[in-house]
Order: structure tokens, then sequence, then C-alpha cells
């Protein structure tokens, strides 16, 4: 576990429709355990970031390096890149009408080990109790994954994934927006629980807003701006942009 858990070097990325750059040279390590944040203004390319680290196919890496436990991250595909221990939570998740949460949680947590048959109450115990940690009543597990949920309750669901599925490292894109401070405070308590219970796990927290971390304490801060990572600091950072914003950044040369 010497190595660090993720290392992105000089990375650039394009939207493969028309080949306009969006990440232009991110640098970022993160080790086993550790709790990032990644803030900066709208469209500067933190949602970009976390989709190309899950590999989604809307972007096309042109230069630079993703390393992830030892492993060339870039070369995996995406169910790869799940079984290796990346976790992504949607800033906007998607609707999956007719597949229940029960059902949709069984696949994903059976895909991700594919050598060992799920024991079925084994797996609606951790069901029941993950349900139970995110203050998410019991039927909602016969519901469909996401559909007419309200903008809190997908985020709860994202996290519900985050907490059976297990990751060496969770992306969390704005899991803070569109949650009321009630349902801020449970998010981030579960997420907290997740981080004591397994202390190897790593967070990369996506916002824009210090809100969040003060709820979740970050080890690092980074600001990210024009597609790079352009300053880098503690938890105080995120105090200092909340109070003087993005403006002086929006200057960086790139
Ligand atoms: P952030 O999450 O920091 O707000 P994004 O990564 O979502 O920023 O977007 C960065 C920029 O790239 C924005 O200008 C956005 O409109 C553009 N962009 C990102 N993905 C796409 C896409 N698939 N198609 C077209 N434009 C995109
Ligand atoms: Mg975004």
């Amino acid at each position: 576990m010497n190595e660090p858990l993720l290392m992105i070097e000089n990375l650039h990325a394009v939207i493969a429709e028309d080949g306009s750059e969006i990440l232009r040279g991110v640098d970022l390590e993160i080790g086993w355990g550790e709790i990032h944040a990644i803030m900066g203004p709208n469209g500067s390319g933190k949602s970009t970031l976390s989709k190309v680290l899950s590999g989604h196919p809307a972007y096309e890496v042109t230069d630079g390096d993703v390393w992830f436990k030892g492993q060339n991250l870039l070369e995996l595909e995406v169910d790869e890149r799940a079984r290796a221990g990346i976790f992504l939570a949607f800033q906007y998740p998607v609707d999956i009408p007719g597949v229940s949460i029960a059902n949709f949680m069984r696949t994903a947590m059976q895909a991700n080990r594919p050598d060992e048959e799920l024991d079925i109450f084994d797996y609606q115990d951790a069901l029941v109790a993950r349900m139970a940690l995110l203050e998410m009543d019991g039927s909602f597990a016969e519901r469909s994954v996401n559909e007419g949920f309200s903008g809190g309750e997908k985020k709860r669901n994202e996290i519900l994934q985050l907490a059976l599925l297990r990751p060496s490292l969770a992306v969390l894109d704005e899991t803070d927006s569109g949650l009321d401070i009630d349902a801020l405070k449970i998010v981030s308590s579960a997420v907290n629980a997740l981080h004591r219970e397994r202390g190897d796990m790593s967070l990369l927290l996506i916002t824009h807003y210090q809100r969040l971390l003060d709820y979740i304490r970050p080890d690092y801060v980074h600001v990210m701006v024009s597609g790079r990572i352009v300053r880098s600091g503690g938890p105080e950072l995120a105090h200092e942009l909340e109070a003087e914003g993005y403006e002086e950044y929006r200057e960086t040369p790139v």
C-alpha cells in the first residue's frame, strides 16, 4: 500500500464528439484512506474529470496517465474500473424505469464479484441495514431506481450504492446539490460512517459549496479552473474560497 491509490498525471481530455478540450493537464494524487475535495466554478471540468475516471464514452483522453492501484486505469473498460474499486456518484443520476432498487443493487453487487455467488439473505440484510443508515424508508427497495424520486432521494440512493458496493475510491459529484440541510446531514453522516468503517476507503468530493465540507472534512482541497488544478491546500482553503470566490483564479493564465 505504499503507492498512492490514484495518480493522475498531466491528464488531457476532449469531448469525443467535437474534439474541444476540457481537461488541460490535471495532476492529482490520492492516497489510501484520504479525503480530497475539488472545488471550482461551474464549467471548470470537475464533472468531466469524474466521468473520464469512470470511463464515460463521451470523452476521449488525449494525453497523460491515470494509475489506480498501480494499474493503468485508462486501459480498463467501464465495468473493469468498477470492479477495480472506483465508484462514481453522479451529479445527475439517471432513472431506470422498471428496475427496482433491490434488483438493481443485487445485480451491481454480483457484477462486482463475479467469482462468488451472492447470498440472497446476506444481501437483504445488508440492504436493510444500509437503507436504515441513510434513513430511507424500506418501501424504496421496491421502487424503480430514481423514477419519480426527489433530488434528495436520488442522492441518497447514490450513497446507498456506495454503501453496498464498498469501493476503494468513491467520487461524489455534487452530492450536496439539491439536498436540504437535514438530508445533507444524513448523507454526510452516512459517508463519514462508511469512511470510519473502512479506513482505507478514499473519497473525492466534488462541490462548489463549502457547506458539504463542514460535514465531511477533507484532508486536502484543490481548486479546479479551466480544466486544471490551479491550487491545493488543506481544509482552510475551502473557507477562503467561500469568502473570496473564484475570481482571482479566473485570471490564472492557462
Ligand atoms: P463542472 O462540473 O466543473 O461544472 P463540466 O465538467 O460539467 O464542468 O463541464 C466543463 C465544460 O465542458 C462545460 O463548458 C460544459 O458545457 C462542457 N462539456 C462537458 N461535457 C460535455 C459534453 N458531453 N458535450 C458538450 N459539452 C460538454
Ligand atoms: Mg459538474
